[in-house]
């Protein structure tokens, strides 16, 4: 097959779009996309100078998704005065798996010449993933325990970083699947929390000193095709699965999502798009309701519903063993 645009051999055709593209022409598409959301998301702040830029912290696993993000935010925004990339990456403690990772992570902050922090649940929680899954306080999934933890990083040193946003690499294949679980687990709240993860408008938005604005700019752009543009650009990503992967609902909502976008191609999107509305509605919802009311964690002093962070009540179970 050909290319629609020039006539050179395609190396995709998107059924939902009905495109076929050529390496060159797909790599253009992926860049374009992610900076129209940027653009829509209205990341970059119109009282962003080169006097005073903003930071932007990338959250960088060093797999496929946090590659890409990096790579074309460096391209887009790598000699824009106004803006200050910073990558950072957690190191969980899990043996045979995130070494590799941050190799590749290491490997291209270097060549980019961008900053780099890297920190880790030993040096910060004083326990590994690894021990963390062996005594499962909590009989829990490893995925549970470690997701609360990384998000705390994320958030605590992106502030310490002076992060302006926190940008993760979620693909439209992550979202779609999140928006799918969430709905059918028949959890509102969770909806209602996408809302301030996933969309931009941030000049629309009030400002708050509880979080760090997130974005995902590769929200519109499917998982094979990150992965590929990965490959296409050759970029330093690493690709093995975490050995403590437990997420089996995740994975048959991955199953399931993949037969629909075979049989009715657009689906993903099509959900994205009916989600962040509604995701927007319970967000107003919740707000009003509730005043949007958080406290201080007692022990650590980071933002939570209740008195004690969900982080803190982990850590003490852990060390209850
Ligand atoms: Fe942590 Fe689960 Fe990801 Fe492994 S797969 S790094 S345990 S969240």
């Amino acid at each position: 097959m050909d290319c629609d645009r020039c006539g050179d051999d395609a190396v995709m055709h998107a059924a939902y779009s009905g495109a076929h593209l050529c390496a060159d022409h797909f790599t253009r598409s992926v860049e374009k996309r992610v900076r129209r959301r940027i653009r829509e998301d209205s990341l970059l702040s119109k009282d962003a100078t080169p006097e005073e830029p903003e930071t932007w912290v990338i959250g960088l696993s060093g797999g496929k998704d946090s590659v890409v993000l990096t790579e074309i935010l460096y391209e887009t925004f790598g000699k824009d005065p106004r803006v200050e990339l910073v990558a950072l990456s957690i190191h969980e403690g899990i043996e045979g798996y995130r070494d590799e990772s941050l190799a590749a992570s290491e490997e291209l902050t270097d060549r980019l010449e961008m900053a780099h922090k890297v920190v880790g649940y030993e040096e910060e929680f004083g326990v590994k993933m690894d021990e963390v899954v062996e005594e499962d306080p909590e009989n829990m999934a490893p995925c549970a325990y470690c997701g609360v933890f990384r998000r705390d990083l994320l958030e605590s040193y992106a502030e310490e970083l002076g992060a302006d946003k926190l940008l993760t690499g979620h693909n439209l294949d992550d979202e779609a699947q999140t928006a799918l679980m969430n709905f059918l687990e028949g959890d509102v709240r969770q909806v209602a929390k996408h809302f301030d993860a996933s969309l931009g408008g941030f000049d629309e938005r009030e400002e708050s000193d509880s979080f760090v604005p997130r974005a995902k700019p590769l929200r519109d752009v499917p998982e094979k095709e990150v992965a590929l543009y990965a490959h296409l650009a050759d970029l330093p990503a690493h690709i093995t699965e975490c050995p403590h992967a437990s997420e089996a609902y995740r994975g048959e909502i991955q199953e399931l999502l993949l037969k629909l976008e075979e049989n009715h191609p657009g689906t993903r999107h099509s959900i994205m798009s009916g989600y962040e509305e509604l995701a927007s509605l319970a967000a107003a919802a919740y707000d009003s309701s509730e005043g949007g009311e958080l406290k201080e964690c007692v022990e650590c002093g980071s933002t939570t519903s209740g008195e004690v962070c969900r982080k803190c009540r982990l850590l003490t179970s852990m060390e209850a063993i």
